[in-house]
Protein backbone atom coordinates (compact mmCIF):
# COMPACT_ATOMS: atom_id res chain seq x y z
CA UNK A 1 0.00 0.00 0.00
CA UNK A 2 1.34 3.39 -0.41
CA UNK A 3 2.67 5.61 2.03
CA UNK A 4 1.09 8.98 2.56
CA UNK A 5 3.94 12.08 1.68
CA UNK A 6 6.00 12.82 4.29
CA UNK A 7 6.85 16.23 2.89
CA UNK A 8 4.25 19.11 1.59
CA UNK A 9 3.95 19.34 -1.85
CA UNK A 10 2.56 21.91 -3.64
CA UNK A 11 1.95 19.90 -6.42
CA UNK A 12 -2.00 19.53 -5.86
CA UNK A 13 -2.24 16.96 -8.67
CA UNK A 14 0.23 14.32 -7.42
CA UNK A 15 -1.23 15.33 -3.48
CA UNK A 16 -0.87 12.75 -0.62
CA UNK A 17 0.66 9.79 -2.41
CA UNK A 18 4.18 9.00 -2.31
CA UNK A 19 5.94 5.33 -3.50
CA UNK A 20 7.57 3.62 -1.23
CA UNK A 21 11.70 3.10 -1.57
CA UNK A 22 12.88 1.82 -4.82
CA UNK A 23 14.79 2.15 -8.04
CA UNK A 24 14.88 2.89 -11.71
CA UNK A 25 16.69 1.60 -14.60
CA UNK A 26 16.04 3.23 -17.89
CA UNK A 27 16.97 1.24 -21.06
CA UNK A 28 18.35 3.45 -23.62
CA UNK A 29 19.58 6.02 -20.77
CA UNK A 30 21.38 8.03 -24.03
CA UNK A 31 18.30 8.82 -26.35
CA UNK A 32 16.34 11.19 -26.62
CA UNK A 33 13.40 10.28 -24.47
CA UNK A 34 15.34 10.17 -21.07
CA UNK A 35 16.51 13.63 -22.14
CA UNK A 36 13.45 15.05 -22.93
CA UNK A 37 10.79 13.89 -21.01
CA UNK A 38 12.50 10.89 -18.11
CA UNK A 39 15.24 12.76 -16.35
CA UNK A 40 13.24 15.86 -16.49
CA UNK A 41 10.05 14.46 -14.67
CA UNK A 42 12.11 12.43 -12.20
CA UNK A 43 13.79 15.46 -11.07
CA UNK A 44 10.41 17.72 -10.43
CA UNK A 45 9.07 14.57 -8.73
CA UNK A 46 12.45 14.78 -6.46
CA UNK A 47 11.94 18.61 -5.96
CA UNK A 48 8.38 18.34 -4.78
CA UNK A 49 9.28 15.61 -2.20
CA UNK A 50 7.24 13.03 -3.80
CA UNK A 51 9.93 10.16 -4.46
CA UNK A 52 10.60 7.82 -1.72
CA UNK A 53 13.99 8.76 0.71
CA UNK A 54 15.69 6.35 -0.88
CA UNK A 55 15.40 6.16 -4.79
CA UNK A 56 17.72 5.83 -7.44
CA UNK A 57 18.10 5.69 -11.01
CA UNK A 58 20.74 3.90 -13.55
CA UNK A 59 20.95 4.86 -16.81
CA UNK A 60 21.65 1.50 -18.94
CA UNK A 61 22.88 1.74 -22.51
CA UNK A 62 25.22 0.59 -25.20
CA UNK A 63 26.98 4.35 -25.08
CA UNK A 64 30.50 4.57 -23.55
CA UNK A 65 30.36 7.26 -20.56
CA UNK A 66 30.89 6.96 -16.73
CA UNK A 67 28.87 7.77 -14.07
CA UNK A 68 29.58 12.03 -13.89
CA UNK A 69 29.40 12.53 -17.78
CA UNK A 70 25.99 10.96 -17.18
CA UNK A 71 25.36 12.95 -14.10
CA UNK A 72 26.21 16.07 -16.69
CA UNK A 73 23.65 15.02 -19.35
CA UNK A 74 21.11 14.91 -17.01
CA UNK A 75 21.67 18.30 -16.24
CA UNK A 76 21.87 19.43 -19.88
CA UNK A 77 19.12 17.86 -20.08
CA UNK A 78 17.09 19.27 -17.14
CA UNK A 79 18.21 22.76 -17.74
CA UNK A 80 17.11 22.53 -20.99
CA UNK A 81 13.72 20.66 -20.75
CA UNK A 82 12.28 20.44 -17.24
CA UNK A 83 9.33 22.69 -16.27
CA UNK A 84 11.41 24.07 -12.60
CA UNK A 85 14.86 25.57 -13.42
CA UNK A 86 17.74 23.49 -11.21
CA UNK A 87 17.97 24.32 -7.75
CA UNK A 88 21.94 23.92 -6.96
CA UNK A 89 21.20 22.42 -3.43
CA UNK A 90 18.11 20.13 -4.96
CA UNK A 91 20.55 19.20 -7.83
CA UNK A 92 23.36 18.21 -6.00
CA UNK A 93 21.24 15.96 -4.02
CA UNK A 94 19.06 14.67 -6.85
CA UNK A 95 22.47 13.74 -8.81
CA UNK A 96 24.27 11.52 -6.24
CA UNK A 97 21.35 9.59 -7.14
CA UNK A 98 22.29 8.72 -11.22
CA UNK A 99 24.29 6.15 -12.07
CA UNK A 100 25.09 5.02 -15.51
CA UNK A 101 25.74 1.41 -16.08
CA UNK A 102 27.21 0.27 -19.98
CA UNK A 103 25.95 -2.88 -21.23
CA UNK A 104 24.58 -4.66 -24.29
CA UNK A 105 20.78 -5.31 -24.36
CA UNK A 106 20.94 -9.24 -25.84
CA UNK A 107 24.03 -9.84 -23.38
CA UNK A 108 22.90 -11.67 -20.00
CA UNK A 109 26.73 -10.85 -18.62
CA UNK A 110 25.43 -7.19 -18.91
CA UNK A 111 22.72 -7.69 -16.57
CA UNK A 112 24.52 -9.73 -14.05
CA UNK A 113 26.77 -6.96 -13.62
CA UNK A 114 23.74 -4.39 -13.87
CA UNK A 115 22.07 -6.95 -11.08
CA UNK A 116 25.62 -6.40 -9.24
CA UNK A 117 25.40 -2.74 -9.41
CA UNK A 118 21.80 -2.78 -7.82
CA UNK A 119 22.66 -4.50 -4.84
CA UNK A 120 25.49 -2.67 -3.92
CA UNK A 121 23.78 0.72 -4.59
CA UNK A 122 21.13 -0.77 -2.77
CA UNK A 123 23.28 -1.13 0.32
CA UNK A 124 24.34 2.36 0.43
CA UNK A 125 20.89 3.42 -0.54
CA UNK A 126 18.73 0.93 0.76
CA UNK A 127 16.33 1.93 -2.29
CA UNK A 128 14.25 -1.32 -1.61
CA UNK A 129 14.09 -4.41 -3.78
CA UNK A 130 11.56 -2.61 -5.83
CA UNK A 131 12.82 -1.42 -9.63
CA UNK A 132 11.26 -0.28 -12.32
CA UNK A 133 12.60 -1.09 -15.54
CA UNK A 134 11.80 1.60 -18.61
CA UNK A 135 12.42 0.02 -21.90
CA UNK A 136 13.05 3.59 -23.33
CA UNK A 137 14.62 1.98 -26.59
CA UNK A 138 13.36 1.36 -30.09
CA UNK A 139 10.97 -1.29 -29.33
CA UNK A 140 13.21 -3.90 -31.74
CA UNK A 141 15.18 -4.12 -28.23
CA UNK A 142 11.85 -4.57 -25.88
CA UNK A 143 11.90 -8.88 -26.84
CA UNK A 144 15.68 -8.96 -25.52
CA UNK A 145 15.82 -6.72 -22.84
CA UNK A 146 12.70 -8.75 -21.45
CA UNK A 147 14.11 -12.07 -21.82
CA UNK A 148 17.50 -10.80 -20.26
CA UNK A 149 15.89 -9.41 -17.11
CA UNK A 150 13.80 -12.78 -16.91
CA UNK A 151 16.77 -14.57 -17.14
CA UNK A 152 18.95 -12.98 -14.69
CA UNK A 153 15.32 -13.37 -12.16
CA UNK A 154 15.13 -9.46 -12.51
CA UNK A 155 11.74 -9.55 -13.62
CA UNK A 156 9.85 -11.09 -10.45
CA UNK A 157 8.00 -9.84 -8.07
CA UNK A 158 9.63 -11.21 -4.67
CA UNK A 159 9.05 -12.00 -1.09
CA UNK A 160 5.53 -12.90 -1.99
CA UNK A 161 4.79 -9.92 -3.81
CA UNK A 162 6.21 -7.34 -1.28
CA UNK A 163 9.11 -6.35 -3.56
CA UNK A 164 7.98 -5.03 -6.70
CA UNK A 165 9.29 -6.02 -10.27
CA UNK A 166 7.59 -3.21 -13.02
CA UNK A 167 8.00 -2.71 -16.96
CA UNK A 168 7.07 0.53 -18.91
CA UNK A 169 7.05 0.12 -22.60
CA UNK A 170 6.75 3.37 -24.25
CA UNK A 171 4.92 3.72 -27.81
CA UNK A 172 5.23 2.30 -30.56
CA UNK A 173 3.40 -1.17 -29.12
CA UNK A 174 3.94 -2.59 -33.07
CA UNK A 175 2.47 -1.23 -36.54
CA UNK A 176 -0.33 -3.32 -37.12
CA UNK A 177 -2.50 -6.07 -35.52
CA UNK A 178 0.12 -8.68 -36.10
CA UNK A 179 3.63 -6.87 -34.83
CA UNK A 180 1.28 -5.58 -31.53
CA UNK A 181 0.11 -8.98 -31.15
CA UNK A 182 3.98 -10.64 -30.84
CA UNK A 183 5.52 -7.94 -28.95
CA UNK A 184 2.92 -7.98 -26.14
CA UNK A 185 3.33 -11.69 -26.43
CA UNK A 186 6.87 -11.13 -26.10
CA UNK A 187 6.67 -9.01 -22.42
CA UNK A 188 4.17 -11.52 -21.56
CA UNK A 189 7.08 -14.09 -21.71
CA UNK A 190 8.89 -12.09 -18.97
CA UNK A 191 6.66 -9.79 -17.39
CA UNK A 192 3.15 -10.11 -15.95
CA UNK A 193 0.32 -8.15 -17.47
CA UNK A 194 0.01 -6.71 -13.81
CA UNK A 195 3.60 -5.98 -13.84
CA UNK A 196 3.38 -4.27 -17.50
CA UNK A 197 2.26 -0.25 -18.16
CA UNK A 198 2.05 0.56 -21.61
CA UNK A 199 2.25 4.86 -21.51
CA UNK A 200 0.24 6.68 -23.01
CA UNK A 201 1.45 10.38 -22.52
CA UNK A 202 -2.12 11.53 -23.56
CA UNK A 203 -3.50 10.02 -20.59
CA UNK A 204 -0.79 11.72 -17.98
CA UNK A 205 -2.18 15.73 -18.90
CA UNK A 206 -4.92 16.93 -16.13
CA UNK A 207 -7.15 17.43 -18.88
CA UNK A 208 -7.52 14.35 -20.33
CA UNK A 209 -8.22 12.63 -16.64
CA UNK A 210 -10.79 15.69 -16.10
CA UNK A 211 -12.56 14.53 -19.15
CA UNK A 212 -14.01 11.61 -17.03
CA UNK A 213 -14.83 14.06 -13.59
CA UNK A 214 -16.20 16.16 -16.04
CA UNK A 215 -18.78 14.06 -17.58
CA UNK A 216 -19.23 11.75 -14.49
CA UNK A 217 -18.81 14.22 -11.18
CA UNK A 218 -21.50 16.48 -12.94
CA UNK A 219 -25.10 16.10 -13.16
CA UNK A 220 -25.91 18.34 -16.05
CA UNK A 221 -23.91 16.58 -18.30
CA UNK A 222 -24.47 12.40 -18.07
CA UNK A 223 -28.05 13.06 -19.29
CA UNK A 224 -27.26 15.10 -22.21
CA UNK A 225 -24.56 12.80 -23.07
CA UNK A 226 -26.11 10.33 -25.96
CA UNK A 227 -27.25 10.33 -29.37
CA UNK A 228 -30.44 11.97 -28.39
CA UNK A 229 -29.03 15.39 -28.06
CA UNK A 230 -25.23 15.39 -29.34
CA UNK A 231 -25.22 15.64 -33.38
CA UNK A 232 -21.37 14.81 -33.83
CA UNK A 233 -18.07 14.96 -31.90
CA UNK A 234 -14.90 16.56 -33.15
CA UNK A 235 -11.58 15.41 -31.95
CA UNK A 236 -8.32 17.44 -32.90
CA UNK A 237 -5.07 16.93 -32.07
CA UNK A 238 -2.90 19.42 -34.34
CA UNK A 239 0.71 20.21 -34.42
CA UNK A 240 2.77 23.16 -36.35
CA UNK A 241 5.99 21.30 -35.32
CA UNK A 242 7.60 19.54 -38.53
CA UNK A 243 9.89 16.16 -38.13
CA UNK A 244 11.52 17.56 -35.23
CA UNK A 245 14.91 15.04 -35.92
CA UNK A 246 12.64 12.05 -35.76
CA UNK A 247 12.81 11.88 -40.00
CA UNK A 248 14.14 8.09 -39.67
CA UNK A 249 11.20 7.09 -37.13
CA UNK A 250 8.25 9.03 -38.75
CA UNK A 251 9.08 7.38 -42.44
CA UNK A 252 8.41 4.56 -41.25
CA UNK A 253 5.58 5.40 -39.15
CA UNK A 254 3.10 7.70 -40.07
CA UNK A 255 0.44 9.86 -38.45
CA UNK A 256 -2.55 7.02 -38.05
CA UNK A 257 -0.11 4.89 -36.27
CA UNK A 258 1.78 7.71 -34.23
CA UNK A 259 -1.51 9.35 -33.04
CA UNK A 260 -4.70 7.56 -34.14
CA UNK A 261 -4.18 4.37 -32.83
CA UNK A 262 -2.89 5.54 -29.38
CA UNK A 263 -3.46 9.43 -28.37
CA UNK A 264 -6.91 10.05 -30.58
CA UNK A 265 -8.50 6.90 -29.62
CA UNK A 266 -7.92 7.14 -26.36
CA UNK A 267 -9.29 10.51 -26.44
CA UNK A 268 -12.36 8.77 -28.31
CA UNK A 269 -12.71 6.08 -25.29
CA UNK A 270 -13.02 8.87 -22.71
CA UNK A 271 -15.58 11.10 -24.52
CA UNK A 272 -17.58 7.80 -25.63
CA UNK A 273 -17.36 5.33 -22.25
CA UNK A 274 -19.73 4.40 -20.26
CA UNK A 275 -19.37 5.14 -16.57
CA UNK A 276 -17.48 2.46 -14.98
CA UNK A 277 -18.65 1.05 -11.72
CA UNK A 278 -15.88 2.23 -10.28
CA UNK A 279 -12.72 4.47 -10.49
CA UNK A 280 -10.37 1.25 -10.54
CA UNK A 281 -8.30 0.49 -13.33
CA UNK A 282 -9.79 -2.53 -14.62
CA UNK A 283 -13.12 -1.13 -14.39
CA UNK A 284 -12.24 1.68 -16.77
CA UNK A 285 -9.87 0.10 -18.72
CA UNK A 286 -12.81 -2.40 -19.46
CA UNK A 287 -15.27 0.09 -20.52
CA UNK A 288 -12.50 2.01 -22.92
CA UNK A 289 -12.09 -1.67 -24.25
CA UNK A 290 -15.84 -1.71 -25.45
CA UNK A 291 -15.96 1.30 -26.94
CA UNK A 292 -12.68 0.14 -29.16
CA UNK A 293 -14.40 -2.97 -29.71
CA UNK A 294 -17.60 -1.28 -30.57
CA UNK A 295 -16.06 0.85 -33.16
CA UNK A 296 -17.68 0.06 -36.56
CA UNK A 297 -14.92 -1.52 -38.54
CA UNK A 298 -13.59 0.21 -41.97
CA UNK A 299 -12.97 -2.25 -44.10
CA UNK A 300 -9.51 -1.81 -46.48
CA UNK A 301 -12.29 -1.07 -49.28
CA UNK A 302 -14.33 1.56 -47.57
CA UNK A 303 -10.92 3.24 -46.62
CA UNK A 304 -11.55 6.19 -48.97
CA UNK A 305 -15.02 7.01 -47.68
CA UNK A 306 -14.13 7.24 -43.96
CA UNK A 307 -10.58 7.87 -44.16
CA UNK A 308 -8.05 11.08 -45.64
CA UNK A 309 -4.49 11.16 -45.22
CA UNK A 310 -2.44 13.69 -46.23
CA UNK A 311 1.18 15.20 -46.74
CA UNK A 312 2.51 18.49 -46.33
CA UNK A 313 4.62 20.77 -49.27
CA UNK A 314 6.46 23.46 -48.16
CA UNK A 315 4.18 26.69 -46.93
CA UNK A 316 4.27 29.18 -43.82
CA UNK A 317 3.65 28.34 -40.68
CA UNK A 318 3.32 31.15 -38.52
CA UNK A 319 4.91 33.14 -40.73
CA UNK A 320 7.66 31.47 -41.09
CA UNK A 321 8.83 29.22 -44.67
CA UNK A 322 9.38 25.80 -43.93
CA UNK A 323 10.09 23.32 -46.07
CA UNK A 324 8.14 20.25 -47.36
CA UNK A 325 7.85 16.56 -45.43
CA UNK A 326 10.04 15.15 -48.53
CA UNK A 327 12.61 17.53 -48.59
CA UNK A 328 13.03 16.57 -45.24
CA UNK A 329 16.48 14.77 -43.91
CA UNK A 330 15.97 10.72 -43.85
CA UNK A 331 12.57 11.19 -45.52
CA UNK A 332 12.40 9.40 -49.47
CA UNK A 333 12.01 11.68 -52.34
CA UNK A 334 9.10 10.20 -53.72
CA UNK A 335 7.72 9.39 -49.77
CA UNK A 336 4.25 8.31 -49.36
CA UNK A 337 4.09 8.68 -45.54
CA UNK A 338 0.92 10.59 -44.39
CA UNK A 339 1.89 13.64 -42.29
CA UNK A 340 -2.09 14.14 -41.86
CA UNK A 341 -5.35 11.59 -41.19
CA UNK A 342 -8.65 12.52 -40.93
CA UNK A 343 -11.10 9.98 -40.06
CA UNK A 344 -15.00 9.66 -39.51
CA UNK A 345 -15.97 6.73 -37.46
CA UNK A 346 -19.11 5.34 -35.79
CA UNK A 347 -19.68 3.32 -32.17
CA UNK A 348 -22.11 0.83 -32.69
CA UNK A 349 -23.40 0.84 -29.23
CA UNK A 350 -26.99 1.90 -27.85
CA UNK A 351 -25.65 5.02 -26.81
CA UNK A 352 -23.54 6.11 -30.26
CA UNK A 353 -26.21 5.00 -32.20
CA UNK A 354 -25.55 6.68 -35.88
CA UNK A 355 -23.67 9.81 -34.29
CA UNK A 356 -20.09 10.27 -35.97
CA UNK A 357 -17.13 11.24 -34.12
CA UNK A 358 -14.94 13.36 -36.66
CA UNK A 359 -10.82 12.56 -35.49
CA UNK A 360 -8.33 14.32 -37.45
CA UNK A 361 -4.64 14.90 -36.70
CA UNK A 362 -1.54 16.28 -38.85
CA UNK A 363 1.97 17.81 -38.74
CA UNK A 364 2.60 21.61 -39.68
CA UNK A 365 -1.08 22.44 -39.48
CA UNK A 366 -1.43 26.50 -38.57
CA UNK A 367 -2.21 25.96 -34.51
CA UNK A 368 -0.54 23.77 -31.93
CA UNK A 369 -4.12 22.35 -30.28
CA UNK A 370 -5.68 19.14 -29.03
CA UNK A 371 -9.42 20.00 -28.67
CA UNK A 372 -12.59 17.68 -28.14
CA UNK A 373 -15.53 19.25 -29.38
CA UNK A 374 -19.06 18.01 -28.86
CA UNK A 375 -21.71 19.47 -30.81
CA UNK A 376 -25.39 19.31 -29.67
CA UNK A 377 -28.58 18.70 -32.04
CA UNK A 378 -29.65 22.06 -32.63
CA UNK A 379 -33.34 23.68 -32.08
CA UNK A 380 -36.41 23.03 -34.01
CA UNK A 381 -36.52 25.15 -36.89
CA UNK A 382 -39.07 27.68 -35.26
CA UNK A 383 -39.17 31.05 -33.21
CA UNK A 384 -35.65 32.35 -33.55
CA UNK A 385 -34.41 29.48 -35.54
CA UNK A 386 -37.02 29.84 -38.25
CA UNK A 387 -34.86 31.32 -41.12
CA UNK A 388 -33.22 28.17 -42.89
CA UNK A 389 -30.71 30.30 -44.27
CA UNK A 390 -29.73 32.02 -41.13
CA UNK A 391 -29.86 28.87 -38.65
CA UNK A 392 -29.45 29.37 -34.80
CA UNK A 393 -25.40 27.62 -34.31
CA UNK A 394 -25.61 24.53 -32.21
CA UNK A 395 -24.20 24.89 -28.56
CA UNK A 396 -20.54 23.07 -28.60
CA UNK A 397 -18.60 21.61 -25.53
CA UNK A 398 -14.93 22.15 -26.53
CA UNK A 399 -12.23 20.56 -24.08
CA UNK A 400 -9.26 22.04 -24.56
CA UNK A 401 -6.61 19.81 -23.78
CA UNK A 402 -3.57 22.04 -24.66
CA UNK A 403 -2.95 24.89 -24.91
CA UNK A 404 -4.96 27.13 -22.80
CA UNK A 405 -6.37 24.17 -21.04
CA UNK A 406 -10.08 24.40 -20.16
CA UNK A 407 -13.52 23.99 -20.65
CA UNK A 408 -16.02 26.40 -23.02
CA UNK A 409 -19.56 25.81 -23.78
CA UNK A 410 -21.08 28.20 -26.42
CA UNK A 411 -24.82 29.09 -25.64
CA UNK A 412 -26.53 31.43 -28.26
CA UNK A 413 -27.37 34.96 -26.89
CA UNK A 414 -29.08 37.99 -27.66
CA UNK A 415 -27.11 40.79 -29.64
CA UNK A 416 -28.32 43.69 -27.08
CA UNK A 417 -30.20 46.44 -29.59
CA UNK A 418 -34.24 46.47 -31.30
CA UNK A 419 -33.24 43.87 -33.40
CA UNK A 420 -33.80 40.21 -32.35
CA UNK A 421 -30.00 38.34 -33.43
CA UNK A 422 -28.59 35.62 -31.54
CA UNK A 423 -24.77 35.44 -31.55
CA UNK A 424 -22.74 32.27 -29.40
CA UNK A 425 -21.37 33.56 -26.80
CA UNK A 426 -18.63 31.26 -24.58
CA UNK A 427 -18.87 30.16 -21.21
CA UNK A 428 -14.90 29.31 -20.07
CA UNK A 429 -13.60 27.87 -17.72
CA UNK A 430 -9.59 28.16 -18.06
CA UNK A 431 -7.65 25.82 -15.90
CA UNK A 432 -4.82 28.01 -15.27
CA UNK A 433 -6.80 30.96 -13.85
CA UNK A 434 -8.55 28.72 -11.77
CA UNK A 435 -5.16 26.80 -10.89
CA UNK A 436 -2.52 29.03 -10.69
CA UNK A 437 0.28 26.82 -9.40
CA UNK A 438 0.13 25.16 -12.73
CA UNK A 439 -0.03 21.48 -13.98
CA UNK A 440 2.09 18.94 -13.35
CA UNK A 441 4.16 17.32 -16.90
CA UNK A 442 2.17 13.84 -18.07
CA UNK A 443 5.53 12.07 -17.35
CA UNK A 444 6.00 13.01 -13.88
CA UNK A 445 2.26 11.26 -13.28
CA UNK A 446 2.69 8.52 -14.81
CA UNK A 447 6.03 8.20 -13.18
CA UNK A 448 4.86 8.26 -9.98
CA UNK A 449 1.87 5.89 -11.10
CA UNK A 450 4.24 3.14 -12.00
CA UNK A 451 5.98 3.30 -8.61
CA UNK A 452 2.29 3.60 -6.73
CA UNK A 453 1.16 0.69 -8.65
CA UNK A 454 -1.44 1.90 -10.42
CA UNK A 455 -2.53 1.56 -13.78
CA UNK A 456 -5.32 3.37 -14.25
CA UNK A 457 -3.72 5.37 -16.98
CA UNK A 458 -1.98 2.95 -18.62
CA UNK A 459 -3.10 0.56 -21.39
CA UNK A 460 -3.92 -2.59 -20.69
CA UNK A 461 -2.96 -5.38 -23.84
CA UNK A 462 -6.58 -5.91 -25.03
CA UNK A 463 -7.01 -2.39 -25.50
CA UNK A 464 -3.82 -1.90 -27.55
CA UNK A 465 -4.94 -4.90 -29.93
CA UNK A 466 -8.33 -3.61 -29.97
CA UNK A 467 -7.11 -0.11 -31.47
CA UNK A 468 -4.81 -2.34 -33.59
CA UNK A 469 -7.89 -4.03 -35.33
CA UNK A 470 -9.47 -1.17 -35.87
CA UNK A 471 -6.48 1.02 -37.15
CA UNK A 472 -5.11 -2.02 -39.71
CA UNK A 473 -7.93 -2.99 -41.90
CA UNK A 474 -7.20 0.75 -42.68
CA UNK A 475 -3.40 0.21 -43.07
CA UNK A 476 -4.31 -2.40 -46.20
CA UNK A 477 -6.95 -0.23 -47.28
CA UNK A 478 -4.42 2.72 -47.83
CA UNK A 479 -1.36 0.02 -48.91
CA UNK A 480 -3.47 -1.38 -51.71
CA UNK A 481 -4.18 2.32 -53.47
CA UNK A 482 -0.75 4.15 -54.58
CA UNK A 483 -1.02 7.75 -54.01
CA UNK A 484 -0.77 10.57 -56.66
CA UNK A 485 -1.76 13.61 -54.98
CA UNK A 486 1.16 13.96 -52.24
CA UNK A 487 1.97 16.40 -51.10
CA UNK A 488 -2.02 17.38 -50.72
CA UNK A 489 -1.21 20.13 -48.23
CA UNK A 490 0.77 23.09 -47.89
CA UNK A 491 2.27 23.30 -44.22
CA UNK A 492 0.43 26.27 -42.92
CA UNK A 493 -2.95 25.14 -43.92
CA UNK A 494 -5.82 22.89 -41.98
CA UNK A 495 -4.86 19.48 -44.26
CA UNK A 496 -6.28 18.54 -47.97
CA UNK A 497 -9.30 19.46 -49.41
CA UNK A 498 -10.74 15.88 -48.96
CA UNK A 499 -10.96 16.52 -45.21
CA UNK A 500 -13.24 19.03 -45.94
CA UNK A 501 -15.15 17.18 -48.13
CA UNK A 502 -15.25 14.35 -45.31
CA UNK A 503 -17.15 16.40 -43.44
CA UNK A 504 -19.26 18.84 -45.87
CA UNK A 505 -20.61 15.32 -47.62
CA UNK A 506 -22.80 15.32 -44.13
CA UNK A 507 -23.42 18.70 -44.14
CA UNK A 508 -21.02 19.40 -41.38
CA UNK A 509 -17.46 21.26 -41.25
CA UNK A 510 -14.78 21.59 -39.04
CA UNK A 511 -14.71 23.40 -36.31
CA UNK A 512 -12.28 26.99 -36.16
CA UNK A 513 -9.93 26.20 -34.15
P1 LIG B 1 16.39 6.94 -29.48
O1 LIG B 1 16.41 6.63 -30.93
O2 LIG B 1 17.01 8.19 -28.99
O3 LIG B 1 17.03 5.66 -28.78
C1 LIG B 1 17.28 5.58 -27.39
C2 LIG B 1 18.56 4.81 -27.17
O4 LIG B 1 18.37 3.47 -27.56
C3 LIG B 1 19.71 5.33 -28.01
O5 LIG B 1 20.38 6.39 -27.36
C4 LIG B 1 20.56 4.11 -28.16
O6 LIG B 1 21.40 3.98 -27.03
C5 LIG B 1 19.58 2.97 -28.13
N1 LIG B 1 19.28 2.50 -29.48
C6 LIG B 1 19.09 3.22 -30.61
N2 LIG B 1 18.83 2.43 -31.66
C7 LIG B 1 18.87 1.17 -31.20
C8 LIG B 1 18.68 -0.09 -31.78
N3 LIG B 1 18.39 -0.23 -33.07
N4 LIG B 1 18.76 -1.18 -31.00
C9 LIG B 1 19.03 -1.05 -29.69
N5 LIG B 1 19.23 0.12 -29.08
C10 LIG B 1 19.16 1.22 -29.82
O7 LIG B 1 14.90 6.80 -29.00
P2 LIG B 1 14.05 7.81 -28.12
O8 LIG B 1 14.78 8.10 -26.87
O9 LIG B 1 13.58 8.90 -28.96
O10 LIG B 1 12.77 6.92 -27.81
C11 LIG B 1 12.81 5.77 -27.01
C12 LIG B 1 11.49 5.05 -27.12
O11 LIG B 1 10.45 5.93 -26.72
C13 LIG B 1 11.14 4.63 -28.54
O12 LIG B 1 10.42 3.45 -28.49
C14 LIG B 1 10.26 5.77 -29.05
O13 LIG B 1 9.38 5.34 -30.05
C15 LIG B 1 9.51 6.13 -27.78
N6 LIG B 1 9.05 7.51 -27.74
C16 LIG B 1 9.93 8.55 -27.83
C17 LIG B 1 9.49 9.85 -27.74
C18 LIG B 1 10.43 11.01 -27.78
O14 LIG B 1 9.99 12.14 -27.57
N7 LIG B 1 11.71 10.81 -28.04
C19 LIG B 1 8.05 10.15 -27.56
C20 LIG B 1 7.22 8.99 -27.45
C21 LIG B 1 7.72 7.72 -27.55
P3 LIG B 1 22.77 3.20 -27.06
O15 LIG B 1 23.23 3.10 -28.47
O16 LIG B 1 23.67 4.04 -26.20
O17 LIG B 1 22.45 1.88 -26.47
Amino acid sequence: MPETTRTKTNLHALDIRSPHDCGVVIFGASGDLTKRKLLPAFYNLFVDGILPKHFIIIGFARSEMTNEVFQELARQAINEFSRRPIDQGKWNEFASRLYYHRGHYDEPDSFHSLQKLQSERHNNFRSGKNWLYYLATPPSAYGDIGACLKQTGLAEDHDAGEHWSRLVVEKPIGRDLDSATKLNRSLAASFDESQTYRIDHYLGKETVQNILVMRFANGIFEPLWNHNHIDHVQITVSETGGLDRRGGYYEDIGALRDMVQNHLLQLLCLTAMEPPHNLGADAIRDEKRQILEALRPISSEQTNQYAVRGQYGEGLVKGSAVIGYRAAEKVAEESQTETFVALKCYIDNWRWSGVPFYLRTGKRLPKQCAEISIFFRGVPPILFNANPSKPVAPNVLSIRIQPNEGIALEIGSKVPGPHVAVRPVSLDFGYSSVYPAGTPEAYERLLLDVMLGDATLFMRRDEVEAAWSFITPILDGWSKQPINDFPNYMAGSWGPATADELLFRDGRRWRRL
